[in-house]
């Protein structure tokens, strides 16, 4: 599979793909209105390759209407019947959720930009501190477990607050944990447990969201102005320099 841009008769830029049809898939193509040195430019590029490596990697092939979850976001394919990107009317183009932190029937609309700007969150979070290792996406439907201390309401108030990534992502569960500091609750104790899905956590903790996708033991220690970050293996955590504390921002995307 190739990918190319070029711009529609509006001026819109596009991206498309070519050679997906040799695997009697057809052809995708997407809005993509940053240049190329826009890192959202090389994620664009991750999002194709990843669906590529979908489609080579089962008999199913994607068709008009189908969602598709990615990272965080619900993408769906459409047939581009007004020719709309100018590749021809028999190309699918995707589309995203109006909203990544709503919880019902939210429209689509055209492109990724949302989905790709969150992504960008997540990716300059792990490279400014220098996060190495597995990246593990995990999707707003996913579980984390949390201590009976926390709620989705009181995370917004209760400092500080601890949360690590156990284990890999796995069923319906994400592998993050979530409680508090106070060393006489016991978190082991499997009756001061519960499960609450991300989207809730990430919702009442913005701040949570640019790390999510870090490492299996990884740990973040949330307090009233500062998040410290400890990488796997590491008994030394460091202040994350540009942590969003109040990234109330980002659920308006
Ligand atoms: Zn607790």
């Amino acid at each position: 599979m190739h990918i190319y841009f070029h711009n529609a008769e509006d001026q819109q830029r596009w991206a498309y793909t070519e050679g997906l049809n040799v695997l009697g898939q057809r052809e995708l193509a997407v809005l993509a209105p940053w240049s190329n040195d826009d890192l959202r430019h090389r994620l664009l590029l991750n999002l194709l390759e990843f669906i590529e490596c979908y489609i080579q990697s089962q008999p199913k092939r994607i068709l008009p209407g189908q969602t598709f979850q990615y990272d965080w976001s619900l993408l769906r394919f459409v047939s581009d019947e007004d020719n709309i990107s100018g590749t021809g009317s028999d190309t699918l183009l995707i589309e995203e959720q109006e909203s990544l932190f709503a919880f019902d029937d939210v429209p689509f609309v055209p492109g990724v930009a949302r989905t790709l700007e969150l992504m960008q969150i997540q990716h300059k979070a792990m490279q400014r501190n220098r996060v190495t290792g597995n990246v593990q996406y995990p999707f707003p439907a996913h579980f984390a477990l949390i201590g009976s201390c926390v709620t989705p309401e009181t995370i917004q108030q209760l400092r500080p607050l601890m949360a690590e990534r156990y284990h890999e992502p796995e069923g319906q569960f994400s592998g993050w944990f979530i409680g508090c500091c106070d060393k006489s609750h016991d978190h082991d104790n499997p009756d001061e447990l519960g499960k609450v899905h991300l989207m809730h956590i990430v919702k009442g903790l913005p701040a949570l969201f640019p790390y999510i996708a870090m490492p299996i033991g990884t740990a973040l220690l949330f307090e009233e102005d500062k998040v410290v970050v400890f990488l796997p293996g590491k008994e030394q955590g460091f202040v994350d320099s540009e942590a969003h504390l109040n990234y109330s921002t980002l659920l308006s995307l």
